[in-house]
């Protein structure tokens, strides 16, 4: 049995067979709207907490946790119950808070710039991994209220689609998050993309797209030659028309590869007909690919030419760079530092000009 996390409401009815039909309400208060660890719903006798943790045991252990933006980004890498380990961001902002999650521990699509691609797929996380994350952020960003939810994490939300789709659900009518404050970013699986856009989930789509010429993109990101950028704009143009929700581009600038001006003509050409928003930021740098971001001068001229030609842009900040908090650069620290490799991605990070130093 995994986390009660996995539970519905009614399932957790079942495990409290026998006691007060008040007891279902505690439970189910402590552990959603209180944000509570099983063992700290106080309001249960010791007796059933007890039983109830036994059958339940929690599906995070944290590994390790640092901290950066004095403070107001925090990184966790949790080991979960079979060993394998997935990492989590906490970032908290002017006017909300924002908890980034992992879908899946690894990732098997192999975009050549992401320190998990780089890493490969391990598995497929369940439902009340992904819930725990979030429960576990909201924890720590009280008393602030965790606002926002974001699939940016390790793995592809949409290669785990029913959970992904469980946990958005959970997250709306469990925890009370407003569906527009919950954002999936897909690196473009378009038959999962046209399959979410009926699920009648009022969320916000990220799309990663990072390249808007068939030849760029499939060496940036290899499952574009299964879903080329004609077949993707086709996907999108699904999403915006069912949901009637905005859709945004990803694209995380990238020295001479697509920071040109011509990057720049393909980008708002291929956004135009789709109405979309661009979030610009400059690429961090990971130990397998090198290559570095564009420079800030660059990463503004780019937001430049993009409004110039029409485009909605904004350039997203770089939180959480000295944790290296981009896709998986803290788990492969942590892994190296147990391997004893620590070194050698160190110096690697700075060949390239990265400050990625863990
Ligand atoms: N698999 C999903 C979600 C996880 S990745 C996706 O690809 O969209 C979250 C975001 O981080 C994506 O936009 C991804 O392209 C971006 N990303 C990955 N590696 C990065 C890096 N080294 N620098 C900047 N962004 C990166
Ligand atoms: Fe997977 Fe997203 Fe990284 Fe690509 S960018 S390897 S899809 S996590």
């Amino acid at each position: 049995m995994g986390s009660i996390y996995e539970l519905t409401r009614d399932e957790v009815g079942e495990r409290l067979v026998g006691e007060p039909r008040y007891r279902v309400d505690q439970l189910w208060r402590g552990l959603w709207a209180e944000a509570r660890r099983l063992d700290d719903v106080t309001t249960l006798p010791a007796a059933v907490r007890a039983r109830l943790v036994k059958q339940f045991p929690e599906a995070l252990r944290v590994v390790s946790e640092v901290a950066s933006d004095h403070g107001s980004t925090r990184k966790w890498v949790f080991a979960l119950g079979d060993g394998a380990t997935i990492e989590t961001v906490l970032m908290h902002y002017r006017d909300r808070v924002t908890v980034c999650v992992s879908s899946q521990a690894g990732c098997a699509m192999g975009c050549t710039f992401c320190a998990t691609g780089q890493a490969g797929f391990a598995r497929q996380l369940a439902v009340g991994e992904v819930i725990e994350q979030v429960l576990f952020a909201a924890r720590a960003a009280a008393p602030t209220r965790l606002s926002n939810v974001v699939f940016m994490g390790m793995g592809e939300p949409l290669a785990n689609y029913a959970v992904t789709v469980t946990v958005l659900r959970r997250l709306n009518e469990y925890l009370g998050l407003s569906a527009r404050h919950l954002t999936v970013s897909s690196v473009g699986v378009a038959p999962a993309i046209e399959r979410l856009a009926r699920e009648g989930l009022a969320i916000t789509l990220a799309v990663s797209l990072h390249a808007a010429n068939d030849d760029t993109r499939s060496e940036l990101i290899p499952l574009n030659r299964r879903y080329p950028l004609e077949r993707l704009g086709r996907a999108c143009a699904t999403w915006v028309e069912l949901t009637g929700r905005r859709l945004s581009f990803e694209w995380a600038l990238i020295d001479g590869v697509n920071d040109t001006e011509r990057a720049m003509g393909e980008l708002a050409d291929y956004v135009a007909p789709l109405g979309a928003h661009v979030n610009l930021i400059p690429l961090n740098p990971t130990p397998g690919y090198l290559v570095r971001g564009s420079t800030p001068a660059r990463v503004r001229e780019c937001r430049d030419a993009l409004r110039r030609l029409g485009v909605n842009v904004t350039v997203r900040d770089t939180r959480g760079r000295s944790i290296a908090a981009a896709c998986g650069q803290l788990a492969n620290v942590a892994r190296a530092s147990a391997t004893g490799e620590l070194t050698i991605r160190r110096r690697s990070a700075r060949a390239i000009g990265g400050g990625a130093s863990g």
